[in-house]
């Protein structure tokens, strides 16, 4: 049988229980064979984010898919130099024998609405199927409305069967739990508690080494002191 991989990339900021969400109901909704969860290198010169270092938010993965049989952690985009985009991610997949049509790549569909400001965009598009999943707050006709082009090649997932080599758009109407990393950084700052948000394991990690305590990170302030953050830690944003 062919294999199916699903990516999903993000910064991570921490991972919380909505990227879980995220991924099971990708990967319900299309059969995948295996979640590859990508975590972001850290974008430079940004003052704002991300908030833990590379290290932390790659371990903070590893926690929380500890015990999910198919999920994985790929530092692809740690270990590369400089800014890691998600067409190169793609690429590096292509080179290990990946066909774009067995590429899976998961998003919510507050981060699909920006499709168009995306490194290599539209080339991304051809580069695997791009699965969009509702999120609270967008809805999926939300995350179309600013690129109607692309309409056509969008389908309630999975899919047309015949779809043979061409990449698609797949639509999933899912409710995943309404969490954003933003919110467990700011209950964390305020100490608030952040159980059932996140997996136990990334709570108790995120505690052990006090995680998150305060409102910005010190030493990204101290770097780059005037830089404020203007893409929400999307690093597709060309020139971000
Ligand atoms: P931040 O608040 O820092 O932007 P975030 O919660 O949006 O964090 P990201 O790492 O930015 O998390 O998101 C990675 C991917 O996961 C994106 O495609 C985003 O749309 C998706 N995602 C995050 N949380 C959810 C959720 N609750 N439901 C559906 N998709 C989500
Ligand atoms: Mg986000």
């Amino acid at each position: 049988m062919m294999r199916h991989l699903g990516v999903l990339g993000g910064t991570f900021d921490p991972i919380h229980s909505g990227h879980l969400d995220l991924a099971a109901a990708a990967r319900s909704a299309l059969a995948l064979s295996e979640v590859v969860f990508v975590p972001s290198h850290d974008p430079p010169h940004r003052a704002a984010d991300p908030h833990a270092s590379a290290f932390h938010r790659f371990a903070l993965v590893a926690l929380a898919i500890d015990g999910h049989p198919g999920y994985r952690v790929s530092d692809r985009e740690l270990a590369r130099q400089g800014r890691s985009y998600t067409a190169d991610t793609l690429d590096g997949l292509h080179a290990e024998g990946w066909a774009p049509s067995q590429l899976f790549f998961i998003l919510g569909a507050d981060a699909f609405a920006e499709i168009a400001t995306w490194h290599a965009y539209p080339a991304v598009l051809d580069a695997a199927h791009f699965v969009v999943v509702a999120r609270p707050g967008t809805t999926l006709e939300q995350a179309l409305a600013r690129t109607p082009d692309l309409m056509r090649r969008a389908h309630p997932a999975p899919g047309p069967a015949d779809a043979g080599a061409s990449t698609r758009i797949l639509l999933v109407e899912a409710r995943t739990r309404e969490i954003s990393s933003t919110m467990i950084r700011r209950r964390l700052a305020a100490r608030q508690p952040i159980d059932g948000f996140v997996p136990a394991a990334v709570a108790q990690h995120i505690a052990a080494h006090r995680l998150y305590q305060t409102p910005s990170s010190p030493e990204t302030l101290e770097d780059n002191p005037l830089e404020t953050d203007l893409h929400g830690g999307n690093t597709n944003i060309q020139g971000a």
